[in-house]
């Protein structure tokens, strides 16, 4: 079977090497003259590492990367520890795998190396998808530049705003959740003792949150700043911003965070707007399917967005594998079993948007009090709490 996947994204490779693995043959349409990736880090949960276990590409993606000792929430002002999930070997044999941080153009670079090494030439760039048009054999596409293509599947990993999407339901209806998003990397040697711990840590506070780690071996620290602001509403990877809003949006913080911010070089900060979507009810048209980001968007508060997609590409091509059905009713049966999972990932990141942002005395307490008696009485209660979504093994299911 011959699958066209528009989108070099984390989900649109990781498909294309997924299919590799099943046994079927790609082709990747990227629209980008090169391949490349914000200066940004990304959380790299135990449900998505286990892909690429089983994928035999783990070491490849472990080798820039840097696994944190432990989750935890802090308060802003305080630096006071919420809670802990310690991150031992304990819980990775509970949830299988190891929990990484990683820099996005390490991930990109890995995954990359890995299809030209496992598909020589099966990677297009400059090649924007601009229509698709199902056939009687498969799917026909078009590209910008007027070529057209055809292949028994088309699979639309071409992100948050994605042509395939467009194209099979119509335009899509954002709501901008009122909060954007700081992002910047500092090297570890420019904050001294302010440096973040080697943990993923959720700082809270009025009306906004903020997320350290490390990254590439522990040299760099990551920043994420998510603070509610109508001011301003652009949904940008690229988009620079204004450090001395940004510190000021963080002053009277703890000192790791004034600290980092003050570190942050101009022209290295960049804001997104955040939006949300609803789930989509298909994501599914005959031989075309939606993966990642195109097919399921959704606020960074659980740090799964780009897992899901990891998620995703294994049973679509497993499914896509299934011996003796129409490719349509596979891509069915990939969008039954990942839709409701999926759904319910994007449910609760919007539910953490709440959790983060306490704003009132009691509200903190009624939210924060709980969660610092779980963490210090029952901490496995804490580990329980995640198992749905970092003890999930898509590859454990049938072909
Ligand atoms: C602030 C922030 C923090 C986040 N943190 C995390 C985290 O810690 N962990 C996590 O798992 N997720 C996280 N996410 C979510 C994650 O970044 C996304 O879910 C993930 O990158 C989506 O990958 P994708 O491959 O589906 O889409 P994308 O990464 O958007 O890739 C789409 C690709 O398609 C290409 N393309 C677009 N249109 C076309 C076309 N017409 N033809 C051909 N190519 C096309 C684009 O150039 C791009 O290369 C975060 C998101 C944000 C905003």
């Amino acid at each position: 079977m011959h699958i066209l996947i528009a989108g070099a994204g984390i989900g649109g490779l990781t498909a294309a090497l997924c299919a590799l693995h099943f046994g079927h043959s790609v082709t990747v349409l990227e629209r980008a003259e090169a391949l490349r990736e914000v200066g940004a880090g990304i959380q790299l949960p135990p449900n998505a590492m286990r892909v690429f276990r089983a994928l035999g590409l783990e070491a490849e993606i472990a080798r820039n990367a840097f696994a944190p000792d432990a989750i935890e929430a802090r308060m802003g002002e305080t630096g006071r520890t919420l809670f802990t999930i310690p991150l031992s070997d304990a819980a990775q044999q509970r949830w299988g795998a190891p929990y990484l941080h990683i820099h996005r153009a390490d991930y990109i670079a890995a995954l990359r190396d890995a299809l030209k090494a496992r598909a020589p030439g099966c990677l297009r760039l400059g090649a924007e998808l601009t229509d698709y048009r199902s056939t009687q054999d498969g799917v026909d596409v078009v590209l910008e530049s007027g070529e057209s293509l055809s292949a028994d599947i088309l699979v639309g990993a071409d992100g948050i705003r994605s042509v395939v999407r467009e194209r099979m339901l119509g335009p899509d209806a954002p709501v901008f959740t009122g909060n954007i998003a700081w992002r910047a990397v500092v090297p570890i040697h420019a904050l001294g003792d302010h440096a973040p711990r080697p943990t993923a840590c959720a700082w809270m506070g009025r009306g906004r949150h903020a997320v350290t780690y490390r990254l590439r071996r522990g040299t760099l620290a990551n920043f994420v700043g998510i603070v509610e602001r109508t001011d301003w509403t652009k949904e940008s990877w690229s988009e620079p911003g204004d450090t001395a809003e940004a510190r000021a949006d963080f002053a009277d913080w703890h000192p790791t965070i004034t600290t980092l911010l003050n570190a942050v070089p101009e022209g290295a900060l960049y804001r997104w707007a955040l939006y949300d979507r609803a789930p989509l009810s298909r994501w599914t048209d005959g031989p075309v399917a939606l993966l990642g980001d195109a097919a399921h968007p959704m606020l960074p508060f659980l740090a799964q967005g780009a897992a899901m997609a990891v998620e995703d590409a294994w049973v679509l091509a497993r499914e896509l594998a299934y011996p003796g059905r129409a490719p349509s009713d596979s891509l069915r049966a990939y969008q039954s079993v990942r839709l409701p999972r999926t759904a319910a990932a994007q449910a609760g990141s919007r539910a953490n948007m709440g959790t983060f942002h306490q704003r009132t005395l009691l509200g903190r307490a009624k939210t924060y009090g709980p969660m610092w008696l779980a963490g210090r009485l029952a901490p496995t209660l804490v580990h329980r709490r995640m198992d749905w979504l970092y003890g999930h093994d898509v590859t454990q299911g049938r072909v």
